[in-house]
């Protein structure tokens, strides 16, 4: 009986890690908390945690914007297409942006997930969408990154 009970206790351990490992991206001292859907083409999951965590050193400004505005990423194939992003406020939640991480490289992923942050800041502050704003937040990130 014991026996059994422990069991099923490690295998609810084990499944709690690989949850956490995979699906959820939790900053405490930040209060930053990120759920990240399960990917269904491949195990971009990772990915997307080293992304936050990129952009979290190479910019704080940014990565507050991602945790006040954002908190679920859908890193499947959405409107964005491969190596895309893609924000729709009015499908979804208007904290969930879509970032493919089907992409040329980790900068590249944390411009998406900048360029799509910028879109979900702009609906929530009632302003119109500006691709222009939106565009040189990513470039701006992606050459910090690069220098970085
Ligand atoms: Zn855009």
């Amino acid at each position: 009986m014991l026996k059994r009970i422990i069991y099923i206790l490690i295998t609810i351990a084990i499944a709690a890690f690989f949850i956490w490992r995979y699906f959820i991206y939790f900053d405490w001292p930040a209060r930053c908390f990120i759920r990240i859907q399960p990917s269904l083409l491949e195990f971009s999951n990772l990915t997307m945690q080293k992304a936050i965590r990129i952009l979290k050193n190479a910019s704080p400004s940014d990565y507050r914007d991602l945790c006040q505005y954002v908190n679920v990423i859908n890193p499947n194939l959405s409107c964005g297409g491969f190596q895309g992003g893609c924000y729709s406020a009015y499908k979804q939640n208007p904290r969930t942006i879509d970032v493919s991480t089907s992409n040329r490289s980790l900068q590249w992923t944390v411009g998406i997930i900048v360029h799509e942050t910028c879109h979900a800041k702009q609906f929530q502050q009632n302003r119109d969408f500006s691709e222009t704003e939106c565009y040189d937040e990513d470039s701006r990130v992606i050459k910090t990154i690069t220098e970085f």
